[in-house]
C-alpha cells in the first residue's frame, strides 16, 4: 500500500518524497521523463541567500533551509551512497561604488542579528583572494559564509538513491495511490492555470554553461548578476539567462555567450577554461514569485509543491519537511505567502 504518491521527480518532488520516506511513509514517485528531467537536471547549484535586510517570511524560510542543508544533504548521501556535491563554500561579490560599499557595511551589521551568528557577511579587501577575486572597482568584496553549492543533477541522483534505499518506488508510469503531491514544475503551473481558468504561474527559461577548471575549495562568485559556482568535481558552472519568451525549452544560443562574456569580464582567469557543456531548462515561477506549497486549491486529498523558481534547490530541504508535516500529519506550517491561493 502506498501512503504518498509524488508526481514529478525534480528537486521539489524528490525532497518531499524523501522527507515523507524518512518518516516511515510508503512513497511512490512517478515521472514519465525520469529523475531530474526538468529544471532540476541542470548544473548551476548556487545555494545563495537573500540579502540580510527587510526580513520577511520568504527570507526567513530560505535562511532556515540553507542552514539545515548541510545535515540534510549529509543524511541523503549517507542513505543512498551517492554524492550531491554539497559544500558550504561561501560567496564573494564585488562592490562597485561608494554607495554599494555603505550598503554592504549596513548589511554586515544586519546579518549579525538576522543570521543569528550562524553565518557572517563580511567586507574583505580584493587582494585577499588572488586570481579568483572578481574585479571590484572599490577594491573591496563582500564575503558571506552562508552560501553553499551542490551539483543539481547529482543532487537528484543522490535523492533518488536515498529514496530507493528507504524502500520507495520511482517509476515512469503507475497509478497514483494515497495522498497525491503534484511537483510537476513549470508544466504543472501551466496545467493548473488551465484548470483554474487563469494564469497562476509560468516558466522562465535559463541557460548555463559548465567549464573545466578546478577551484573546488574556492567560494562561488556573484558578479554582474552572473553566478560562477565552483563544484567539487573540478568544474565551474556559470549561469544564467532569464527568458520569459522562448520556443525551445532546452536549446542554448547567443544569450548564453553573453552570460559567459560577462563572467570572463568579471574574472579574466575563466577565459582559459574549456567549456564542456551548455545546458538549458525552465524554472517554475508561481504568480506570487514565492514557492507554491500546500493543499490543492480544488482537489481534496491532493497537494502542490511547486514554484521553486530561481532558488528551488536552496528551498528544497525546508519545503520537503513542511510538506511532509502537512501531507502525513496534517500539521500546517506553510507560510500564507506560499499557499497556492497566493497565486490565484
Ligand atoms: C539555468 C537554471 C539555473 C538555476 N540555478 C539555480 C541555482 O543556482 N540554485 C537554485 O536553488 N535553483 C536554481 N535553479 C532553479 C531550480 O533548478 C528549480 O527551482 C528547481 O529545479 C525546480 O524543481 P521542481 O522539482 O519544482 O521542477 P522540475 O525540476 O522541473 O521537475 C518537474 C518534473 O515534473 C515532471 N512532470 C511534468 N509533468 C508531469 C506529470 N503530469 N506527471 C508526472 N511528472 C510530471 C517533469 O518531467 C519534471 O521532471 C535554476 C534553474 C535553471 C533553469
Amino acid at each position: 500500500m502506498v501512503d504518498v504518491t509524488v508526481m514529478g521527480a525534480g528537486a521539489f518532488g524528490l525532497s518531499v518524497a524523501w522527507a515523507c520516506a524518512k518518516r516511515g511513509a510508503k512513497v511512490r514517485v512517478i515521472d514519465p521523463n525520469g529523475v531530474g528531467a526538468g529544471a532540476s537536471g541542470g548544473l548551476v547549484g548556487a545555494l545563495a541567500p537573500h540579502t540580510p535586510e527587510n526580513w520577511n517570511v520568504k527570507k526567513a524560510f530560505q535562511f532556515e533551509s540553507l542552514i539545515m542543508a548541510e545535515s540534510w544533504w549529509a543524511e541523503v548521501e549517507a542513505a543512498g551512497g551517492v554524492t550531491a556535491g554539497y559544500g558550504r563554500t561561501g560567496r564573494i561579490q564585488p562592490i562597485r561604488d561608494a554607495h554599494a560599499l555603505t550598503l554592504a557595511k549596513a548589511r554586515a551589521e544586519s546579518a549579525k542579528e538576522l543570521w543569528q551568528g550562524k553565518a557572517i557577511w563580511a567586507i574583505v579587501p580584493q587582494d585577499s583572494l588572488g586570481d579568483w577575486a572578481p574585479i571590484s572597482p572599490t577594491g573591496w568584496l563582500i564575503h558571506d559564509t552562508l552560501t553553499g553549492r551542490m551539483f543539481p543533477r547529482r543532487a537528484c541522483a543522490a535523492l533518488a538513491a536515498a529514496l530507493i534505499a528507504k524502500g520507495a518506488e520511482i517509476t515512469k508510469e503507475a497509478t497514483p495511490e494515497g495522498k497525491v503531491v503534484w511537483a510537476t514544475g513549470y508544466e504543472g503551473l501551466l496545467a493548473l492555470s488551465d484548470e483554474m481558468g487563469k494564469a497562476v504561474g509560468n516558466g522562465v527559461k535559463g541557460q548555463a554553461a559548465l567549464l573545466r577548471l578546478d577551484q573546488s575549495k574556492a567560494p562561488q562568485l556573484f558578479a554582474d548578476a552572473v553566478h560562477i559556482v565552483p563544484h567539487a568535481d573540478g568544474t565551474v558552472a556559470i549561469g544564467s539567462t532569464s527568458e520569459r519568451d522562448f520556443d525551445n525549452p532546452t536549446s542554448t544560443d547567443a544569450q548564453l555567450d553573453a552570460v559567459l562574456a560577462r563572467a570572463y569580464a568579471a574574472v579574466p582567469a575563466l577565459k582559459e577554461a574549456e567549456v564542456i557543456e551548455r545546458w538549458a531548462g525552465v524554472r517554475p515561477r508561481a504568480k506570487s514569485r514565492a514557492p507554491m506549497l500546500g493543499e490543492h486549491p480544488i482537489r481534496s486529498g491532493e497537494f502542490i509543491a511547486n514554484g521553486g523558481f530561481k532558488i528551488g534547490f536552496g528551498m528544497g530541504p525546508k519545503a520537503g519537511e513542511v510538506m511532509a508535516d502537512l501531507v502525513l500529519e496534517g500539521k500546517d506550517a506553510v507560510p500564507d505567502a506560499f499557499r497556492p491561493e497566493a497565486s490565484l
